[in-house]
């Protein structure tokens, strides 16, 4: 039987929208991993980084031990430290991760999933997601409700029933998965499967190379909008008795860490704004987990070191430029936490000092906490991608019918949507 190599590429991209890169990335010969981080302000970076950088030890770690269990192992002990960050830091409450890892023993990959990051395989041509979508949209195709296209394009995909939020009840898939000679793997995020379709993705990750591949798969989700960060890691098999190609970045043997994960603390916006044939793989850095804390960033002092007469030029095209803006931000809506309540905000979900971008425009009646705990954690975070005040009173009916029935006293019980298998999210 042929032995076999695993060549490899990670890659990320900001994005066009977003300012900062909260997911991670990490490819080398023996694991290729992504982790989407959610959860506002600073939160989303650190979940994500935090996960890969306690997962991505494995690599190192493996021996005569079965490498299903030292993975799981692994995820257990990062989302028990993501638990033990919001013990420390209320602030960061909320936070959570995807995770995507294929750890590979020289003869099979263990692999673990959880969230709506994905894993594809190319073989002999044709793509098949090997991941199933832990999201709401993704229940309601397994029921028959919705078909896979109408799923992609709900304006709810992105509600997530399982992710990592350092709690006990959010377990990720664990399986074996036998690999070929010739396979393709591609793990990416949601900033790549929404934007670029899988008759995209599969011809594209046929590309000649595995490098080309990936920098081509991250321009085509820029080109589509980049309305998020997007991340792509590529494995693929080759004879391992065949001459490494010097053209691969995984030539050099050295894993490849982007994202938030290779950003120190300080760091976070580092990848900002990079142009779409920017390949960002950093060699992995050491860094210590211990070390990886929320460090707020203090609001830019620079401005008070130029001289008076730029400062007023550039206040007045602030002023034209920030009335169309703010006018935009009162056209946008999203659901997210009030007082411990679930409600509608108009605005945006943005932190400027002195600025208010938000504000209630309908309270809910639904309290955060007898939420769901996934629910509960994207509605701390924010849920934004809604396009319209229907939109969001839309999403709220789902959170509201995700509520578990409790004998509370209501003066006039209205009657609630048909339990259905909604059931089958981590209550
Ligand atoms: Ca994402």
């Amino acid at each position: 039987m042929t032995s076999l190599r695993l060549n490899y590429v990670a890659l990320t991209d900001v994005g066009l929208r977003r300012s900062t890169n909260q997911d991670s990335g990490y490819a080398s010969s023996h694991l290729i991993a992504i982790a989407d981080g959610m959860g506002g302000a600073a939160a989303g970076d650190l979940a994500s980084a935090t996960t890969m950088n306690i997962v991505r030890q494995v690599d190192a770690d493996l021996g005569d031990v079965d490498p299903l269990e030292t993975l799981a192992h692994a995820v257990a002990a990062a989302n028990t430290k993501l638990g033990q960050l919001v013990r420390d830091d209320p602030s960061v409450e909320g936070m959570g991760t995807t995770l995507e890892a294929m750890l590979w023993d020289g003869h099979r990959f263990a692999t673990a999933h959880i969230g709506d990051s994905r894993a594809y395989l190319l073989r002999d041509g044709k793509l098949t997601q090997i991941s199933t979508d832990h999201t709401f949209v993704q229940s309601l195709v397994e029921e028959g409700k919705l078909t896979p296209a109408e799923a992609r394009v709900h304006p709810h995909r992105s509600l997530l029933l399982r992710v990592m939020l350092g709690r006990d009840d959010n377990d990720p898939d664990l399986a074996w998965f036998e690999g070929r000679l010739g396979d393709r793997f591609l793990l990416c995020s949601d900033g790549l499967s929404d934007m670029v379709d899988d008759a995209t993705i599969e011809q594209t990750l046929g590309a000649e190379t595995i490098d080309q591949a990936a920098t081509e798969l991250v321009r085509l989700a820029l080109e589509a909008g980049g309305y998020d960060n997007v991340t792509v890691v590529i494995g693929e098999l080759v004879d391992a008795s065949e001459e490494p190609d010097q053209h691969l970045s995984s030539a050099d043997g050295r894993p490849q860490l982007v994202g938030a994960a290779s950003e120190g603390p300080r760091g976070r916006t580092g990848q900002a704004a990079s142009g779409s044939d920017t390949v960002v793989s950093t060699p992995a850095a050491a860094v210590d987990p211990e070390e990886l804390r929320y460090a707020p960033q203090a609001p830019s002092r620079s401005l008070w070191l130029r001289p008076v007469g730029f400062l007023a030029a550039f206040v007045g095209l602030l002023l034209v430029v920030g009335v169309f803006a703010y006018q935009y931000t009162q056209r946008q809506y999203y659901v997210g936490e009030y007082a411990g309540q679930v409600v509608i905000y108009r605005g945006v979900d943005i932190d400027i000092p002195g600025i208010t971008l938000r504000h209630v425009e309908e309270g809910t009646g639904i309290t955060v906490k007898t939420l769901p705990a996934s629910y509960a954690a994207q509605v701390r975070a924010g849920i934004s991608d809604v396009n319209s005040l229907q939109e969001a009173r839309e999403t709220v009916e789902e959170l509201r019918s995700a509520v578990p029935e409790t004998p509370e006293p209501s003066p006039s019980p209205t009657p609630t949507k048909k339990p259905s298998s909604r059931k089958t999210q981590a209550a």
